[in-house]
Parts: C-alpha cells; sequence; structure tokens
C-alpha cells in the first residue's frame, strides 16, 4: 500500500524521494470541439502542462497534494492560472521557484477549511529538496 492510494489510478511518473511523488499532466483539448485552440503551439517532446506533487504532510504525516503549472509555449496566456513555474530541465526535471503548499488541514463540518500543509521545497535534478 502506498501514501497515495485512493488518489491515484497510476504510479507516480517520478518518485523524487523524501516522500514526494510526481504526476505529470498534459494539456491536449480536443481540437474539433475548440477549434479556437488549432492555431496553439504543440507540446514539445518530454514537455508538460501541469504537475501534481504528492506528499506527506510535515505536521501529522498525511497524505497531501499540490498542483503547479509549467510555464510553457503551449498554455502560456490561455490557462488563468496565477502561479507557474519555469522548468530549466525536463530530464532529470529541475524546476524554480520553489513550491509551498497552501492546501487546507482542518475540515470542520460546517467551517470553512483551514489551517495550511506548509510543505517547502524545490525540484532539483529530479530530486524533492526540502528548504
Ligand atoms: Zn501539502
Amino acid at each position: 500500500m502506498s501514501a497515495w492510494d485512493g488518489y491515484h489510478e497510476r504510479p507516480p511518473d517520478l518518485d523524487l524521494g523524501s516522500n514526494h511523488w510526481v504526476w505529470l499532466v498534459d494539456w491536449d483539448p480536443d481540437l474539433d470541439l475548440n477549434p479556437q485552440w488549432k492555431n496553439i503551439p504543440k507540446l514539445k517532446l518530454g514537455e508538460h502542462a501541469q504537475a501534481y506533487i504528492g506528499h506527506l504532510r510535515p505536521g501529522d504525516g498525511a497524505y497531501c497534494e499540490v498542483l503547479i503549472n509549467f510555464d510553457i509555449a503551449r498554455t502560456r496566456g490561455l490557462l488563468s492560472v496565477p502561479d507557474v513555474w519555469t522548468v530549466s530541465s525536463w530530464n532529470p526535471i529541475t524546476v524554480t521557484p520553489d513550491i509551498i503548499c497552501h492546501a487546507p488541514t482542518v475540515f470542520a463540518q460546517g467551517q470553512p477549511p483551514s489551517g495550511e500543509c506548509g510543505d517547502h521545497g524545490s525540484i532539483q535534478g529530479r530530486q524533492w529538496v526540502p528548504a
């Protein structure tokens, strides 16, 4: 049994070590249904649009995830996301800046989620480097 069982239907694409795993996401809209995107750049070989970074919360070791968006030509200016990460190398993957998980940790019935995971580090040379 893995920490991410129940969250993903396939094993992670990358194991970064230090209890951090990556599921890479491509953005490949159906161009017949979305002709407005017919002229956007294609994904380059080995390039991806987003990544889920699964990890164990520093506070209690519970499984948690953060989604990051990569700054690539295909999605630049198309997806309304507040932050993007720069990939200086896809293989081995190296991403800047640091990644901080702001996922809530407390889910009380009738209350808005609160708390913050706070997991913080970076991906350098296909390794998770804690901050
Ligand atoms: Zn987290």
